[in-house]
């Protein structure tokens, strides 16, 4: 039989390529995706045509049900539930990679470079699909989501992966020994496995989404270890696209949140801060009415989304108050921060749903450098972003490189009451002179205004 799986595979790769080409740009990000997935349909339908292939009657109903279960979890996830997706979702490519691990480290009379490999991709499978398991657990609210420690963690911590890798040293070592190979292949997947849930523990439930960035990474080198070990060039491109995707965004969302990956990977990472600091000033509340009028006399507007916008599912309101102050003659651009939300991109893809057009919307740069031309910024749901304790030593925020709005001329935040951030403190710019608070659901709020300034 002819094998047609390799020009597939080229079929794949390309495919894998064009779309994380296309998912660069906001315009083009949805096509990015269907891409990707027309690559995934490619690489999984080669399996049909692998010489020698067995076990139809299991490969077809397992497709099945994983299918049914992506698109239904997938239709039905509210978008602020979206992280815990990805984390299990990343979690289950993590736990197939081990488990070609396995399948290839009980066959007999492998080579030694390809147990090494089979070792190196199930370690850091095990280690993701384990930490993910944790990550969906705590962003799930089933599990406690503040950091777990105890006596001598990191020691534990250390002591587990060690003898575990030593199991994997000694597998290798004795691997030509049919006795042998069971006894130390069980201990090295439990140890390495218990290692990924251990690793997790400390890290607190709301700094999750950069772990779980580091998690997909690690499931991608994963993937392509075990592609290079059962000669699958395939699984190689995808794991080596998604593994330096994947660290790319970690090392990008890090930094935007001044967290340092090296501490993550200690597990030090999201230990809370306590914030003992007096702001000066009040809290001081405005109607609706008077926001419609501020918003219609001005010339230039900013709206600043955060994690509040995508909570009141606002985005569509926004569009629409956006078209209005547009069409009375106002400039209106969006101030996107990297980390607003809870996940990369997450004030992107909720704008997009809505239709806003990609060119209001500028990055945190570009947006500093305009603030202070704008009458009014609307802060939407957004808190930590725009906090100025972040230029602040000593504060948990310090370093977190913000959006200046408080260099904007009037700054009204649209809130429900004194809940605050994701990190916990308080915000210096909501007491400040120049700052007012309307206060409601932020899709409320919006809807008021866009019938406040209707009748202007
Ligand atoms: P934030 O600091 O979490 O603040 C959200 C604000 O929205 C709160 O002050 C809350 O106040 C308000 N809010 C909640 N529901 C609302 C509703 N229905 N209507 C109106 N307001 C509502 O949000 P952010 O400024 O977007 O900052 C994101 C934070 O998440 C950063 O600290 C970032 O480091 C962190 N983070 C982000 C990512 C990522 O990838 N994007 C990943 C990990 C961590 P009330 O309760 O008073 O309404």
């Amino acid at each position: 039989m002819i094998d047609i799986t390799q020009p597939i595979y080229v079929l794949t790769i390309a495919a894998f390529v064009f779309g994380l080409i296309r998912m660069g740009n906001p315009a083009t990000a949805r096509s990015g995706i269907l891409w990707a997935g027309i690559a995934m349909a490619f690489s999984i339908g080669a399996t049909f045509f692998v010489p020698g292939i067995s076990n139809l009657i299991l490969i077809f109903p397992a497709i099945l049900i994983g299918a049914v279960i992506g698109y239904v979890a997938a239709r039905k996830v509210a978008i602020v539930d979206m992280p815990q997706m990805v984390a299990i979702y990343n979690g289950m490519g993590a736990g197939a990679a081990s488990t070609i691990a396995a399948i290839e480290l009980i066959k007999v009379g492998n080579s030694s470079f390809n147990i090494i490999v089979a070792l190196v991709g199930a370690i850091i499978g095990n280690v993701s699909i384990a930490g993910s398991t944790i990550a969906f657990l705590k962003l799930q609210g089933w599990m406690r989501q503040k950091p777990i420690t105890f006596f001598l963690q990191q020691v534990l911590n250390i002591v587990v992966m060690a003898v575990g890798i030593l199991f994997g040293v000694l597998f290798l070592v004795h691997s030509s020994a049919i006795v042998s190979y069971r006894s130390s292949l069980i201990p090295f997947f439990a140890l390495t496995i218990a290692y990924g849930f251990l690793m997790a523990l400390p890290i607190g439930g709301a700094d999750m989404p950069v772990l779980i960035s580091l998690y997909n990474a690690m499931t991608g080198i994963a993937v392509g270890l075990e592609g290079f070990a059962i000669s699958n060039y395939a699984m190689v491109v995808a794991g080596i696209l998604v593994g330096a995707a994947g660290t790319i965004l970690t090392v990008a969302m890090a930094s935007a949140m001044n967290r340092s990956v090296g501490a993550i990977l200690a597990g030090g990472f999201g230990k809370p801060q306590e914030e003992n600091r007096a702001i000066s000033g009040n809290l001081k509340p405005i109607s609706s009415e008077d926001v419609a009028i501020m918003l219609a006399y001005s010339s230039t507007v900013a709206i600043v989304p955060g994690f509040g916008m995508a909570s009141a599912q606002a985005q569509f309101k926004v569009r629409d108050l956006t078209d209005m102050l547009i069409s009375k003659g106002i400039k209106v651009f969006f101030a996107i921060h990297p980390v607003a939300g809870r996940m990369p991109g997450h004030m992107n893809v909720l704008l997009a749903e809505a239709g806003v057009p990609y060119d209001l919307l500028m990055d945190r740069e570009e947006a500093n450098r305009a603030f202070q031309d704008v009458d009014v910024s609307l802060v939407i749901g957004a808190n930590d972003v725009v906090n100025p304790a972040a230029r602040i030593q000593g504060t948990p925020l310090y370093g977190m490189p913000i959006l200046d709005v408080d260099k904007s001329k009037n700054v009204i935040v649209l809130k429900r009451g004194s809940g605050k951030g994701f990190a916990g403190i308080e915000n210096d710019l909501f007491y400040m002179e120049k700052t007012k608070m309307l206060y409601g659901d932020a899709q409320e709020s919006i809807s008021k205004l866009i019938q406040e300034l209707k009748k202007l």
